[in-house]
């Protein structure tokens, strides 16, 4: 028999909504989390496992005397042709997946958070887990927070939000929201506990019919 696997969340929210904050909240109560992100850049530096298949489609000008992915050669790259985006995440992307499924598999039994900033923009990632958390506040919270966090001018935060999903499009693939505005970090921490009571008799009841949670 299988052993059953604990319940997959997807975590995603805006730059400074606290997502990274909800995130070591549960990993403090037990959940593993995986870091899509990390993994992303981890293919990417010298020794990666993306690295050649880089080089073989972008040509060595990319990769930097270390070894490693040369991020601002990609990013003027990918500036100046709109497919090398796509060329590199045809890349990346299935290798973020078997990362995913390798570090899954080690966390088995446990709930497991999937970290996943474009979560929004993708279809994937909402098939792929049980549940999609997003961690919500205005914008203006935003740029408050990462001006203090990061030391960012509030021009440099706004140009990244507008980068990125917008608020409705994030909530809309949500099955829960956290509304992290004026919660301190406790009442944040509350809103974790709420949710995770409020999904673990869906997760008992999926572990005991072999079922995905509608
Ligand atoms: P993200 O990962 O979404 O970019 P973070 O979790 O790093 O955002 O949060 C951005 C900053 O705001 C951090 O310094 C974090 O400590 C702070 N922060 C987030 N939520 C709260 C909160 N409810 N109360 C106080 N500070 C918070």
């Amino acid at each position: 028999m299988q052993t059953p696997r604990g319940a997959h969340i997807g975590l995603t929210g805006g730059i400074g909504s606290g997502k990274s904050t909800v995130a070591r909240l549960l990993v403090e109560r037990g959940a593993a989390l995986i870091d899509t992100d990390a993994i992303a850049r981890s293919l990417a530096l010298p020794g990666g496992a993306a690295i050649e298949a880089i080089r073989e489609a972008f040509g060595s000008d990319v990769i930097d005397s270390s070894g490693g992915l040369d991020r601002a050669r990609m990013r003027e790259l990918v500036f100046a042709d709109a497919q090398a985006k796509g060329r590199l995440e045809a890349i990346l992307h299935p290798m973020i997946g078997l990362e995913c499924n390798r570090q899954a598999l080690a966390a088995s039994g446990r709930t497991t958070v999937f970290d996943v900033p474009l979560l929004a923009e993708s279809t994937h990632w909402r098939t792929r887990v049980d549940r999609v958390l997003v961690v919500d506040c205005s914008n203006e919270t935003q740029v408050v927070r990462v001006m203090s966090r990061s030391g960012w001018t509030r021009e440099a935060v706004l140009a990244v939000i507008a980068q990125q999903a917008s608020r409705e499009r994030r909530r809309a693939c949500a099955d829960a929201v956290i509304h992290n505005d004026g919660l301190t970090l406790d009442e944040l921490a509350q809103h974790v506990d709420m949710l995770l009571a409020q999904w673990a008799p869906v997760e008992q009841s999926r572990r005991s019919s072999g079922a995905r949670p509608t």
